[in-house]
């Protein structure tokens, strides 16, 4: 089978990456409605790259698959707490492009399908296999939560088969120690505050 890499780039197009082997098979598309995802994307100041209600399209996948291209000195990162999700962005125009975890532990890197490019998209990341905190979507006709323990199954899964192969380390997100290649800044309760209202 043919192996599809997906081109991964901001909205300025000063910083991209590129995911190797892109399928339904090496990731999940799922989508996301908390009200932490939604956070992430008022704290950068670009609510407009959400999905309609509010959503956050994401595919989760293992970091190794992942390569910086250009602009890799555009890589930012902040938390909305010290302990969430490492949200992973492009400085240049603000675009949150990964998520991750605090660490390598997990071998997981969620990325943000708005980001990818090209027409082999919707194909290599298939179809929505799972819907999260629906009951935060912005008011409208009800939106179903579906699939959220297949997916993490799914992640563990994929973990797993990353540790067999020996990359569960790899991707561009940390050092060999383990930590961070940006620190991430970690945004104030006021800060917080103002992009949950
Ligand atoms: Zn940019
Ligand atoms: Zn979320």
């Amino acid at each position: 089978m043919a192996k599809t890499d997906i081109a991964i780039a901001c909205r300025c197009g000063e910083f991209s990456a590129v995911l190797k082997d892109a399928s339904p098979k090496t990731g999940s598309h799922v989508q996301c409605y908390c009200k932490d995802c939604q956070a992430g994307a008022h704290a950068l100041g670009v609510g407009d790259t959400l999905l309609p209600r509010g959503g956050t399209d994401i595919f989760q996948t293992t970091p190794s698959g992942v390569e910086i291209t250009k602009g890799a000195d555009h890589l930012a990162a902040m938390r909305l707490s010290p302990r969430g999700l490492i949200r992973w962005y492009a400085s240049c125009c603000d675009t949150p492009v990964f998520n991750t975890l605090g660490s390598t532990k997990l071998s997981f890197v969620g990325l943000f399908v708005n980001t990818m490019q090209g027409d082999a998209v919707q194909k290599a990341v298939g179809k929505v296999v799972a819907v999260n905190s629906a009951e935060s979507a912005e008011p409208g006709p009800p939106i179903k939560n579906y699939g959220f323990n297949k997916a993490g199954f799914n992640v563990l899964a994929r973990h797993f088969a990353a540790v067999l192969r020996g990359d569960a380390k790899k991707g561009p997100f940390f050092d060999a120690e383990g930590a961070p290649v940006v620190t991430p800044r970690v945004l104030s309760k006021e800060e917080r505050k103002a992009a949950t209202s």
